[in-house]
């Protein structure tokens, strides 16, 4: 790694540890929400209740698995950060701007390889709906 000064990646390190906190923080909320309506689920004598209550469980398993996901990529920056490959685009190597890790800390791309793999990568989703 070379643009990165110690204070700079301690900076870094400090943004994703209290990140991963909120998320931690975040999940538990999530999952104690989804114990109690479970509980109102298995209450409800209608159908279309309990079916409309499974809808409402997907979307919250959704909003875990998006934490359990931005989870993994803090620990894969963190791993990045011990290896001294942090801030390096994994596409093209070169250093991403410090600029733009204190926006995105677990940033793996530069901003151009970035923008294109979100392209490719909604091509593939828009692909697949129709
Ligand atoms: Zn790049």
């Amino acid at each position: 790694m070379g643009n990165l000064t110690q204070e700079q990646l301690a900076h870094l390190q400090q943004i994703l540890n209290q990140r991963e906190q909120e998320l931690r923080a975040d999940m538990r909320r999530e999952t104690a929400q989804k114990a109690d309506f479970r509980d109102v689920a298995s209450e409800a004598p209608d159908p279309g209740d309990s079916s409309f209550a499974s809808l409402e469980v997907d979307l919250e398993n959704a909003a875990v698995g998006r934490d359990i996901n931005e989870l993994r990529a803090i620990e894969a920056a963190r791993k990045r950060m011990e290896k001294g490959t942090y801030g390096t685009c994994i596409e093209c190597e070169t250093e991403i701007p410090y600029e733009r890790l204190l926006v995105q800390p677990t940033a793996e791309r530069c901003l151009p390889d970035q923008d294109m793999y979100e392209k490719t990568h909604m091509d593939a989703t828009r692909g697949a709906t129709l």
